[in-house]
């Protein structure tokens, strides 16, 4: 999607006449693009005419840069859309919150609501699981699993039939043993049935929550629409949690929800693994759909990781990442799981990890690990230059690893990249620590 746009604007800014007629076959082109990628249909005749209206291109100066004005124009008019303007439910600590979860089968509600019960729990609230699913056979085994490997407590019953029971059980003994934060996992059928909506209200007003979640798959499609108003209606639910972001659906249809149900987007998921969740950002999300990087992604992700990031997040509020710095990532990438994703976020790594499987590339981050292990303090605690300066170090480090000069080299190289971003994010956690203190 993001290659179309471009290519779209550059045909326009390289051919000979800007004028209107170009501007609009291009505006044409934009749309069809953002169909494509599952953008509902109606909604993109909305943009289409907001980023007409604010462009103005005839009142445009003759040298303006045309080109970033209307890429700007259509990523404010996106980031528009997914931001819906309404604070989300914010759980607070002392009390009992209760979550939850609804969606169709298969969106990944299981899946995300311990990762949310994790996420929660990282924060310092007391939290727990239960599992209002009797539909699926093996729906409580599932989250069983999940829960134990966050060591979560959870409820759950192997012969109690009716859902509304187990929840309401569920939701009551965890209020008396004074949880925080307790998420009811529900069940979804394929289709959007009578049984799963009534179901739904039922275990509703059992259980009375301070928020109910819709989870929507990424790759929902046009669909997107129908079905979140569908939900909307039946489970007035509060937010939207978008899941599998990782993967190859342009996320169109997520726009499209948002739009038809004015509901926030609060968390987005972004692999299998229990870490995998974000915060949701309209900006961030907006400039992956059109293919921009996520600068803004990635300092969220780095605070996140908590664990031996004291310093280098004080050196990336300063705009510096010396050798040390990038040991310290590549360990916690190494913790983290699922390299592709992290990679992604980093547009140099992208290029190095390109083309290798999470095997491959986690050998190549522990020869990286051993690269910095080799080097002394004030090796690791330098920006690099010193190796430039003295490039037998670069020889010495490279036998003391068991690996070669080009291999240090290109670390070296994958270092100064970094320590070039951390002016930039240095501005994206500015931004991000602001929005840290919502939902
Ligand atoms: P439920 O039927 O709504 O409870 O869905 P599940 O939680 O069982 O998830 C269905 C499948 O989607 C599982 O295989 C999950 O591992 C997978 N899944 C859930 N969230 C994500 C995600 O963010 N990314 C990826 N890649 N897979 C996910
Ligand atoms: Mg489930």
């Amino acid at each position: 999607l993001g290659r179309r746009i471009n290519s779209a604007v550059n045909d326009l800014t390289r051919s000979a006449t800007l004028d209107e007629k170009a501007f609009d076959g291009m505006i044409k082109e934009i749309s069809n693009a953002l169909v494509e990628a599952d953008v509902n249909i109606k909604l993109v005749s909305s943009l289409r005419k907001q980023i007409k209206a604010s462009v103005k291109f005839n009142e445009l100066p003759a040298r303006a840069n045309k080109k970033n004005i209307i890429q700007k124009a259509v990523f404010d008019a996106l980031v528009d859309i997914v931001n819906p303007h309404q604070v989300p439910y914010n759980p607070k600590k002392g009390k009992s919150n209760v979550i939850m979860f609804v969606g169709l089968q298969g969106a990944g509600k299981t899946t995300t609501c311990t990762k949310l019960a994790r996420w929660y729990q990282a924060r310092g609230f007391k939290t727990c699981l239960v599992c209002a699913d009797t539909f699926r056979a093996g729906a409580f085994d599932q989250l069983k699993q999940n829960a134990t490997k966050a060591k979560i407590p959870y409820y759950g019953s192997l012969t109690q039939t009716d859902p509304v029971v187990v929840a309401r059980d569920g939701v009551e003994k965890f209020k008396k043993d004074r949880f925080e934060i307790i998420i009811v996992d529900t069940s979804g059928r394929h289709h959007q049935e009578e049984a799963l909506f009534a179901e739904m209200q039922e275990i509703q007003a059992a259980v009375q929550p301070h928020q109910t979640v819709m989870v929507l798959d990424a790759s929902i499609g046009q669909a997107a629409e129908a079905q979140s108003r569908a939900f909307k209606e039946a489970a007035d639910f509060g937010a939207i949690i978008i899941t599998k972001t990782d993967g190859a659906a342009a996320g169109g249809g997520a726009i499209s929800a948002v739009a038809a149900t004015h509901t926030p987007i609060v968390f987005i998921g972004t692999g299998e693994h229990l870490l995998d969740l974000e915060k949701f950002n309209p900006q961030s999300f907006v400039s992956k759909l059109l293919g921009m990087g996520d600068l803004q992604g990635l300092a969220e992700h780095v605070q996140s990781l908590k664990l031996d990031q004291k310093d280098t997040m004080k050196n990336l509020t300063e705009g510096k990442f010396t050798v040390r710095d990038l040991r310290d990532q590549l360990t916690n990438i190494m913790k983290m799981g699922p390299l592709s994703k992290m990679a992604s976020m980093i547009p140099g790594l992208s290029g190095m990890m390109g083309g290798m499987d999470d095997e491959d590339g986690a050998s190549k981050l522990k020869r990286m690990i051993y690269i910095c292990d080799s080097m002394t303090a004030k090796e690791l605690d330098s920006d690099g230059k010193i190796f430039v300066e003295q490039p037998t170090r670069m020889t010495r480090v490279a036998r003391g690893s068991g690996t070669s000069v080009r291999e240090v080299e290109e670390l070296l190289t994958q270092q100064r990249m970094m320590s070039g971003m951390a002016k930039k994010v240095k501005s994206a956690t500015t931004n991000a620590q602001k929005a840290q203190g919502q939902m």
